[in-house]
């Protein structure tokens, strides 16, 4: 067990009001969880402080080379009331894999989620439990040595800091426009796409901006060699249903490895479903919705669980998929997902995960 030193704050902040929109990543709680990590002497002094601005030397490593990862999750008051979240040790594996390609030492597993734990059982009551919304955990490490070589860091800092969020979809789940570049390309086989990292977000930015200005709210990336093969969106899995079947990029080493990824492959084969995780080219995409057998598409991601896409922008083409309207898979997806997260549903492959009481 980790050792947490818990300091709290004198001065808590005023907590939004049930029903106040939060938006998201634009609200902090309280309190922040920090560990060190020292060359020889390992991760140390955990503890849980009031939430504050960092003091690093301006030559801190992160700053220049971007060596850093990130995490993402959320917490939920369940039906009985209870504080869950959903399969973190996926996160805490998928973390030591993004280390790994980054350089950075590993992270014991029970670290990962004993640090989400305690942090979020102080601020339990930030957990929002309006429909739809959630307490979003964002664990990272930063690379803090003061030094302009480039090389892996002697020093890092763990930190925990949580946002409670809004409901995703305020106004309902609508479909989202997506725009297929093919100018910019994000990752490549043997690059660090699977890894969870700044970087790789940088990359895209550009491909963003375009998209937006042209009012498609998200990308969707080509693979950086043919540009042929689809990858992922933004921050999401991407998923089609072709002709009855549900297809999916497969896990080539430059798209991430998504937790709701994998929980979508997982209940629609339990539902006898079809699932192939295999290339699949913006051609027979193209060529399946000409054919009239295109029948939904949706991204998958923690923040929206499921996301129908009901526009796809490739170069003069638009496609609407599902006349612009939510598929049937993707709402029995969604439902089943969060109904299993809050509780609603039983959670027959053990993904939920409780925190507190
Ligand atoms: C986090 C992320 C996802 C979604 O992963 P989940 O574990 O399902 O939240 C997909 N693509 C990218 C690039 C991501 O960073």
């Amino acid at each position: 067990m980790l050792d947490i030193k818990v300091t709290k704050t004198e001065t808590p902040k005023q907590k939004p009001k049930k029903g106040e929109p939060l938006g998201f990543g634009k609200i902090f709680t309280d309190h922040m969880f920090i560990m060190d990590y020292t060359n020889g002497k390992g991760w140390h002094d955990a503890r849980i402080e009031p939430f504050h601005n960092l003091s690093l030397s301006p030559a801190a490593m992160v700053f220049h080379y971007g060596q850093e990862m990130f995490e993402g999750l959320k917490a939920y008051v369940g039906k009985d009331g209870g504080i869950y979240t959903f399969r973190p040790d996926m996160n805490a594996k998928r973390t030591n894999n993004t280390n790994k390609r980054l350089c950075i030492p590993e992270l014991p597993e029970e670290y990962f989620i004993e640090a989400i734990k305690a942090l979020v059982t102080v601020e339990k009551d930030w957990v929002p439990a309006d429909e739809g919304t959630s307490l979003y955990i964002r664990p990272f490490i930063i690379a803090t040595d003061e030094y302009l070589g480039v090389k892996p860091s002697d020093t890092y800092k763990f930190m925990v800091i949580l946002s409670p969020s809004g409901a995703y979809y305020e106004s309902g789940i609508n479909p989202v426009g997506i725009w297929i570049e093919d100018e910019y390309v994000r990752a490549v086989k043997g690059g660090m796409g699977f890894a969870k990292t700044g970087g790789n977000y940088a990359c895209s930015l550009a491909g963003q901006v375009k998209a937006h200005d042209d009012g498609y709210s998200q990308v969707l990336w080509l693979d950086g060699v043919e540009r042929k093969y689809i990858e992922e969106v933004g921050a999401m899995n991407i998923f089609f249903k072709i002709n009855g079947k549900i297809v999916t990029p497969e896990l080539s080493g430059s798209i991430l490895p998504g937790v709701t990824r994998d929980s979508v492959i997982t209940l629609c084969k339990s539902w006898g479903m079809e699932v192939e995780e295999r290339k699949i080219s913006i051609d027979e995409v193209a060529k399946a919705y000409k054919e009239g057998k295109l029948e939904e598409v949706f991204g998958t991601g923690t923040a929206a669980v499921i996301s129908p896409v009901g526009k796809l922008r490739w170069q003069d083409d638009v496609m609407v998929i599902n006349d612009n309207k939510i598929g049937e898979i993707s709402q029995k997806i969604y439902d089943t997902v969060t109904g299993i997260q809050l509780g609603k549903k039983e959670d027959i492959f053990g993904w939920r995960y409780k925190i507190s009481d």
